[in-house]
């Protein structure tokens, strides 16, 4: 390691961050970037919209510099992303694992965006970490794992996205932007905040959004791209898992989805297509805990969401051996879907007072 740094600033949910200076970081990554040859950018597994608009977002920085830089994902990208300008050139490990491997062995800088745990490199995992390159995190999760040289993980940003425009900002007198940076910004932003649902943006988030659009970022475009592009499959999907599939139980102030393999089957499931199903039951009135669980082969795969003070991260790493953030987390159980949910409703039942006293 050339030298460590964490950076890892109000691990409270955001409320009104003002200021962060980041300056001493970003002349570290500056340092960084200007003395790399190959930089080689990677966002975590089954990359979501902030995972890979952050990793473009510094792509297009970068290119603007002059850099050469490459692109890497541990597996595929989903169909609403791939749209984007640059996601042409991201590389998959699982499908063209010598050319991942190769751009691995040649980087002298490697930066891992939106993730902080090395499990999330997938089968990139091992070759990542005894990779020679120096190693930044740009994320912001709670509780970064130790395989960087420069961890910069702000739990406070709404998103990675968020993040790594603050730091390009720092890293410029002159705001850098141009069309593929700011729409790949905002596919961040609006993915990981909810379309400005969710608590966790800022009033900084809306100053950069107001740039963005300042800049000709069309929103109902990108808009439509991300949100209103199902599969009539995957809508009749969502209105049978609230019709049929979801439990509802005022006294835990929770409610669960599940979906067995059939279901999934029967509504010709494909990747991605219950993303979103989890935030669902928190619209409900005195609801302030929500799961769902998907039937897979050998295990049964859980998404938590919870609102306010609910640990869901600490329910799930106890119970589900999973984690994640306080409003948003998921774990996994090696049992049948009945038992899962069985042992589900029993550990809610030892975590009664969490309810009472948290909500
Ligand atoms: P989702 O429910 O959208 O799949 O995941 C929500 C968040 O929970 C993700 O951002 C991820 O950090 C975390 N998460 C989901 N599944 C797991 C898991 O199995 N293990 C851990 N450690 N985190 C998870
Ligand atoms: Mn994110």
């Amino acid at each position: 390691m050339v030298f460590r740094n964490i950076i890892y600033l109000y691990p409270l949910k955001n409320t009104a961050v003002k200021v962060i200076d980041l300056s001493k970081y970003t002349k570290e990554l500056s340092k960084l970037f200007s003395s790399s040859e190959n930089i080689l950018l990677i966002s975590h597994i089954n990359p979501d919209g902030d995972a890979i608009g952050s990793q473009l977002a510094l792509y297009h920085y970068l290119r603007s510099k002059g850099k050469n830089v490459s692109l890497m994902t541990p597996n595929h990208l989903q169909d609403f992303l791939k749209w984007m300008d640059g996601a042409e050139q991201i590389n998959i490990f699982i499908k063209d694992r010598k050319e991942c491997r190769k751009l691995i062995g040649e980087a002298d800088l490697i930066v891992m965006l939106d993730f902080n745990q090395s499990n999330r490199l997938g089968e990139a995992e091992h070759l990542v970490k005894k990779s020679r390159a120096r190693k930044i995190i740009i994320d912001h999760y709670l509780d970064p794992g130790d395989f960087a040289d420069l961890i910069i993980s702000i739990p406070s940003k709404c998103s990675t996205s968020e993040l790594v425009h603050d730091l390009i900002c720092d890293m410029n007198e002159v705001q850098f932007i141009n069309r593929p940076y700011a729409e790949a910004l905002y596919v961040g932003i609006i993915t990981d905040t909810g379309n400005f649902e969710h608590g966790s943006y800022s009033s900084q988030t809306f100053r950069i959004v107001a740039d963005l659009l300042d800049s000709g970022v069309e929103k109902e475009n990108i808009l439509n791209k991300i949100y209103n592009n199902f599969s009539s499959d995957r809508i009749r999907l969502q209105g049978y898992a609230l019709n049929k599939r979801m439990i509802v139980l005022p006294e835990f102030k929770t409610a669960y989805i599940f979906l067995t393999k059939n279901d999934l089957k029967e509504y010709n499931y494909v990747k991605g297509d219950t993303e979103g199903f989890v935030n669902m039951p928190l619209s409900i009135k005195g609801i302030h805990f929500s799961a769902l669980f998907i039937e897979k082969d050998n295990f049964i795969k859980l998404s938590f969401r919870s609102k306010g003070d609910f640990p869901s991260n600490e329910f799930a790493a106890q119970y589900f051996s999973g984690g994640g953030h306080m409003n948003a987390s998921g774990g996994e159980y090696t049992d049948t879907l009945d038992k899962t949910i069985d042992y589900f409703l029993k550990v809610l039942k030892e975590n009664v007072w969490r309810f009472e006293e948290k909500m």
